[in-house]
């Protein structure tokens, strides 16, 4: 399945031939950037977890390192903190570009919908770098318990079947998310002009500037309201009291929703704009403890959003594509630790943990395409699965070349 998987990378995205494009700043390097991309990608592609378990797995080959032209784990480590951001960033789009020719990537509730949000990662009281954020965690007054942590805001596209991740920027230290956030967004719009339309964040993102930076760039946004003290929260519950709402099922939640435009009401944003709530009460079945049993369970949740979507998008689309917003957290940041070890920190420095990231979302692009496509088996109804199925390949490879062919 490694080959396979490999194979598919090449033949649809041109991947190992993209990778030819990477540069680094080591001084007079014996192994070229585009070999050491092939390992990282190889060890990603697998989930194999470390750099060390690299080695150890290139060393079981019975073929061998014949060409010399697979780096070791130090080698690796060296050239990912200065390897070129922005190429990897190109191949990034030359994927997603691929990718949208052929249909690949799909609207959601008809609208190719961003979403975007930060992430914090590699948090510990030891390691640390020149560029760490840090704080002090004691619990004890005038005592210093120093973490040091990275945090990245990373930018998405929500699909009906996969999330297509675009981009990142990480958080300076002493800088907040939404100026690394602004910086990501400018990047976005000038490098993927076409491919979406609204932009979904949670309640930071309900921020003037951010809509406006949108708007500039003909691309609307959503975000959660839940600032008690805004007046435009107090107007919504306001309305909602007075007006009676859309109610719908879809699946197995019943939806209570409100629409309003209000206009003055967000002192920095003068156009008007809709908010939206929805009281929502899904019902789900557990096994109760009463053996062959079922029980029902209801959960109750009320959404508050604002967005400048136009009237024409329905209130049912609004609302879906407002909860899109998840996406990030279970398709992206959820996922990729969880079934990625995406929390392993190969090298600790600012251009590597941000390199890691978007060789990460090379790899899980390509993986959840092929995953959705081209895997008829039945058999491998998880990604999880798959996955466990390329490893194995992996380990058991003969290296002929930079990566097991
Ligand atoms: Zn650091």
């Amino acid at each position: 399945m490694f080959t396979r998987v490999i194979k598919y990378s090449n033949k649809y995205f041109d991947l190992f031939d993209l990778i030819g494009n990477i540069g680094d700043g080591r001084q007079k390097p014996q192994i070229s950037t585009s070999d050491i991309a092939a390992s990282i990608l190889s060890i990603l592609f697998c989930g194999l977890g470390s750099l060390n378990k690299f080695n150890t797995s290139k060393n079981f080959s019975s073929v061998g390192n014949l060409t010399g032209r697979v780096p070791s784990s130090s080698t690796i480590a060296r050239a990912s903190n200065t390897v070129d951001l922005d190429a990897l960033r190109e191949i990034l789009k030359s994927i997603y570009l691929k990718a949208k020719r052929s249909k690949m990537i799909e609207p959601y509730c008809t609208k190719y919908i961003g979403v975007i949000d930060g992430h914090e990662i590699c948090s510990s009281d030891i390691h640390w770098c020149e560029s760490c954020s840090i704080r002090n965690v004691s619990k004890v007054e005038g005592e210093v318990k120093l973490n040091y942590y990275h945090r990245y805001v990373a930018f998405i596209l929500a699909g009906p079947k996969f999330a297509f991740l675009l981009d990142v920027e990480p958080i300076y230290p002493d800088e907040g998310e939404l100026s690394s956030a602004y910086r990501l967004l400018l990047r976005v719009c000038a490098n993927y002009p076409k491919a979406f339309e609204v932009v979904v964040g949670d309640g930071l993102y309900l921020n003037a500037n951010i809509f406006n930076l949108l708007a500039c760039h003909g691309k609307y946004a959503a975000a959660v309201l839940k600032d008690e003290t805004r007046q435009l929260y107090d107007e919504a519950v306001l309305l909602s009291g007075i007006a009676k709402p859309v109610v719908y099922v879809d699946e197995n939640t019943i939806y209570k929703v409100w629409d309003h435009s209000i206009e003055g009401a967000w002192d920095s944003y003068k156009k008007p704009v809709r908010v939206i709530r929805s009281e929502e009460i899904k019902k789900s079945r557990h096994h109760s403890k009463d053996l062959g049993k079922w029980e029902y369970v209801e959960e109750k949740a009320d959404w508050y959003w604002v967005t400048n979507l136009p009237p024409v998008v329905s209130l049912k689309n609004v609302v879906s594509i407002c909860h899109s917003r998840w996406q990030i957290e279970n398709g992206c940041f959820n996922e990729a630790v969880n079934t990625w070890n995406a929390d392993h920190v190969y090298r600790h420095s600012q251009n590597a943990i941000v390199a890691f990231i978007l060789f990460l979302f090379i790899v899980l692009n390509i993986f959840n395409i092929f995953f959705t496509r081209n895997i008829k088996d039945k058999r491998i109804s998880i990604k999880s699965f798959l996955l466990e199925l390329v490893k194995a390949e992996f380990i058991l490879a003969k290296w002929m070349h930079p990566i097991p062919l």
